[in-house]
């Protein structure tokens, strides 16, 4: 057995990396089992691209527009700190914010980076803390968000072109179908969704994309509590404020993973699988 090749039944705690575009994009599709590995002893670094500085702001009292990047980087620490993850990182870039906004043009967002620039950043990443799990956005970015997909492109690009020692590299997905199933929920409940019925052909992953599927149950409570400190983003008003907690903490009790193998290298064990 490689040097490198990982046992789930040995105790050597692993180092995993997490590379997220915003600073709540690790809570909902990967909170609960952040909270897991760390419970199972691991090593975890968490790793934010940009600040969310053009996110909501679901309470002017909470936070302007100018300090936004500086409110959000403190619900990421404080979200973390409730998960376990001490290790806390920013790479400073700018929200680019949706498709065809001008937030797209800002000279100084992730939109408007280098590409080699933001891949020598993840590269010196993994050069220093050599993961042996990385997660990151899906090829989708959930539901399109540009920032994902570069986020997803440069972390994937980064691990490919590695010699020696590769992560796992799972990316983390929100399935189509389950956007079918919540809109269909909250269009039950008298909630109007916030995508629209014409956008369910193409949102999230495709279903059969997803090779990891786990039950999170055992720390969905710590998910919730870290969930609830990106208060920026919460709006108790909003369609997702208004789902019945049981409902919602149903939702949040399982994630979905896709293991990237690179050079289609079917060999690849799914480690995720027996972590947890
Ligand atoms: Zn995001």
């Amino acid at each position: 057995m490689a040097a490198s090749a990982i046992n789930p039944s040995e105790p050597r705690p692993l180092t995993i990396l997490s590379i997220f575009a915003h600073p709540d994009d690790e809570a909902f599709g990967s909170g609960g089992t952040l909270a897991g590995l760390v419970k199972k002893g691991h090593r975890l670094t968490i790793v934010c691209v940009t600040n969310g500085d053009v996110g909501e702001i679901s309470d002017p009292a909470l936070a302007t527009p100018e300090n936004l990047w500086e409110v959000r980087q403190g619900e990421l620490r404080r979200a973390m700190e409730v998960t376990g993850i001490p290790d806390v990182r920013f790479l400073g870039y700018r929200d680019s914010g949706m498709d065809g906004t001008p937030d797209n043009e800002n000279p100084s967002s992730l939109s408007q980076a280098e590409p080699a620039r933001i891949e020598e950043q993840i590269a010196a990443l993994m050069d220093e803390l050599s993961p042996d799990i990385v997660f990151t956005h899906d090829p989708t970015g959930g539901y399109g968000h540009p920032d994902h997909i570069t986020v997803y492109e440069r972390t994937t690009a980064v691990v490919e072109s590695m010699t020696g020692k590769r992560p796992h590299l799972y990316y983390v997905c929100f399935p189509r179908g389950n956007f079918r199933k919540l809109w269909q929920e909250m269009v039950d409940a008298d909630i109007t969704p916030p995508f629209a019925v014409e956008s369910l052909d193409s949102l999230g992953s495709p279903d059969e994309y997803v090779t990891t599927i786990k039950d999170v149950s055992a720390y969905v409570d710590i998910k919730q509590e870290s969930l609830r400190c990106h208060q920026t983003q919460l709006d108790p008003n909003g369609p997702f404020g208004k789902i019945a907690p049981e409902v919602m903490t149903g939702w949040m009790s399982t994630e979905y993973f896709y293991l990237h193998r690179p050079d289609g290298d079917d060999t690849l064990a799914d480690i995720l699988v027996d972590l947890l």
